[in-house]
């Protein structure tokens, strides 16, 4: 099990390296902050000045102690003198409850902003970190991460942290006071404090473990539930509805103990405060009311002591409470400072430069890499593609075919070797006008849950007229299907396009390629899993949009490769044939046997040879 912290010694320095990462965005409002704390002190004065009043018209107008009272207030009549006290407990605690109001505005203000802030932070750095990270990372545990935990920290700054540090400043001003009046009423009152200590010390342990689990578990549920809900139609066809729901009740379970478990445990030391807060206040009484007779003490002088003792020892009981806020606030911390801190692998070089508008040579050499360490996905890639080139990469599923891809797209670097793009190495551009310029068409597109034209205008990147919308379309072979939906381009598509076709899914991610105008394209499969009509309508859109840009195809479908100038077939990450595809048949090797396959299982026409047609 991981190091969690046992209790508030160790949340403590935890909980301030949360706010030493966060405070590059907590300085930008420390105008506010100052005020905030200016407001938070003079509620404590208030706070000092409550009981006084009281003890005025206990002492002096009750009974007339004979004492010195403060100057100004000399000369009164007892009546007067009610009449002022009456007034001044009104005032002290209007001004109070206004400081109150203003502090707590203001913390809640900042820390508010701040962790928006820190939201969006987060957000636009986990769409940089790289695909290996993501790769590794469960999708529903960053979700958790940027919309939970930030929200956590969000209630958890306004209802714990802000009232823990106020509490503080009250304890202490209170306790000095206290001493300042009797320091042996004072430390009688503090007699207990070392069984607080103990129990707290106990309590607050386990409520901040079992603070700390909860949290996890909550982001264990939103992975369990955010992937069964992303694979719906896996889950119910392979009926594993039942597998994950157990698991989600499971953890939803024993979520709800510990939540129980964390409640009782807080209750419990709160109510054990209470007994010994009980406890202090009878010894104060005890041995104050005995100063009061012997005249040493007067009994408004007692009544604030009992005040300030109960306000003293307040936040001593609400420790525990703030203990396992504190700890869940440190726990949700570091969970989003984790993530702030990972560096993407991928990112730019300090001297990447933008690149201009390429002409399309690429070129891979000698490249090696690996997904993990000690593994090898592609071993001695090594080709080159004119602008304007064809290359088809074929060959059976999990050799590397889209790996090659991933590294063109500079999605993952070689660990050896280079990939260029018009003679210069991909890590010398920056990643945004790399990638800007290759159009990438996937086996299954993916469609976002907005309008045909927003998904049409995602891929271009700037501002486009619904013309240039409409001509990407008409390329795509799409605009016929589109303009009989019900709203035409504005029709809205359900989450991943599952009211379209599959055919019809990849005309508008062939749109969407087009509208980017790349001098570079990448086909993944494009074609597999359609049926034969709208096979041949997206061989017919990807020819056209090829057309003049250098295109990588990976496929199966070898009338695709019959129609590039090179063919590489791939076999466990190397490429073992190449050749124009019409060299490859004569040599007879692998891609010929796998050429004939196809032939013979009525795919495609053998007399084709070399010159057959993407479209039929
Ligand atoms: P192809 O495109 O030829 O089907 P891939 O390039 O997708 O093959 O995969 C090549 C190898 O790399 C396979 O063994 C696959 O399991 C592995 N691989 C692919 N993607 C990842 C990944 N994200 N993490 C780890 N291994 C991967």
């Amino acid at each position: 099990m991981a190091k969690r912290p046992k209790q508030l010694q160790e949340t403590l320095p935890r909980f301030t390296n949360v706010v030493r990462h966060l405070w590059p965005y907590i300085r930008q409002h420390k105008g506010k902050l100052a005020l905030s704390f200016l407001a938070l002190f003079a509620e404590v004065a208030f706070r000092l000045l409550e009981p006084w009043p009281l003890a005025i018209v206990l002492d002096y107008v009750i009974a007339d102690s004979g004492g010195q009272i403060i100057p100004w207030l000399q000369g009164l009549s007892p009546m007067a003198l009610l009449n002022v006290a009456a007034i001044s407990l009104v005032v002290i605690v209007g001004l109070r409850a206004l400081s109150a109001y203003l502090s707590t505005i203001g913390f809640a203000l900042v820390g508010n902003r701040v962790l928006t802030e820190v939201r969006g932070r987060l957000y636009d750095h986990l769409q940089k970190l790289s695909l290996s990270y993501h790769g590794k990372a469960r999708s529903g545990d960053l979700t958790v991460r940027v919309v939970g935990d930030i929200g956590k920290l969000q209630e958890i700054t306004v209802t714990a942290v802000m009232p823990f540090v106020g509490n503080i400043f009250i304890l202490l001003a209170m306790l000095a006071v206290m001493f300042f009046f009797n320091w042996q009423l004072a430390l009688l009152a503090l007699v207990t404090l070392p069984l607080f200590w103990l129990l707290s010390v106990r309590l607050s342990r386990n409520i901040t473990a079992v603070s700390r689990d909860q949290r996890k578990r909550e982001g264990a549920m939103a992975s369990t539930a955010s992937e069964s809900i992303g694979a719906i139609k896996v889950v119910q066809a392979l009926s594993l509805e039942d597998v994950f729901s157990q698991n989600f009740s499971g953890e939803n379970a024993k979520s709800l103990k510990e939540g129980v478990r964390a409640k009782r445990l807080a209750a419990r030391l709160e109510r054990s405060a209470d007994l010994l807060i009980a406890v202090s206040t009878a010894l104060v009484l005890w041995l104050g009311a005995r100063l009061v007779i012997s005249g040493s003490l007067t009994a408004g002088e007692l009544v604030v002591f009992i005040t300030y003792l109960k306000n003293a020892f307040k936040p001593v009981r609400d420790f525990a409470k703030y203990t396992g806020r504190l700890a869940r606030a440190t726990a949700a911390g570091e969970r989003v400072i984790d993530v702030l801190e990972e560096e993407p692998e991928i990112r730019d070089l300090p001297e990447a430069r933008p690149a201009s508008p390429f002409r399309g040579r690429v070129r891979f050499e000698e490249v090696a890499f690996g997904y993990e360490p000690g593994s090898r996905a592609l071993d001695g890639i090594d080709f080159e593609v004119e602008p304007g080139g064809r290359v088809a990469l074929v060959g059976p599923s999990g050799n590397g075919k889209s790996t090659i891809a991933n590294l063109l797209l500079r999605l993952y670097d070689p660990q050896e070797g280079q990939v260029m793009v018009d003679g210069r190495d991909v890590r010398e551009y920056t990643l945004e006008s790399l990638r800007s310029q290759v159009s990438v068409v996937l086996q299954d597109s993916f469609l976002f849950a907005a309008s045909v034209r927003e998904n049409i205008v995602f891929g271009a990147g700037r501002e486009v007229s619904d013309g240039e919308v409409e001509a990407a379309a008409r390329l795509a072979n799409a605009h016929g299907f589109i303009q009989a939906m019900p709203q035409g381009y504005d029709t809205v598509l359900s989450e991943r396009g599952s009211s379209l076709s599959g055919g019809q899914r990849q005309r508008i991610a062939i749109a969407r390629a087009a509208i980017r105008e790349a001098p570079i394209l990448v086909l993944d499969e494009p074609t597999t899993g359609l049926d034969e009509e709208n096979e041949q309508q997206v061989n017919d859109a990807l020819e056209k949009l090829s057309e003049g840009r250098t295109t990588f195809v990976i496929t199966h479908d070898l009338r695709f490769a019959a129609r590039s100038d090179e063919v590489l077939y791939i076999e466990n990450g190397r490429v073992a044939e190449r050749g124009p595809h019409a060299d490859l048949l004569r040599v007879g090797g692998r891609y010929a046997a796998l050429y004939q396959l196809q032939a013979a299982t009525g795919r495609l026409d053998p007399r084709e040879g070399g010159h057959g047609a993407l479209t039929r």
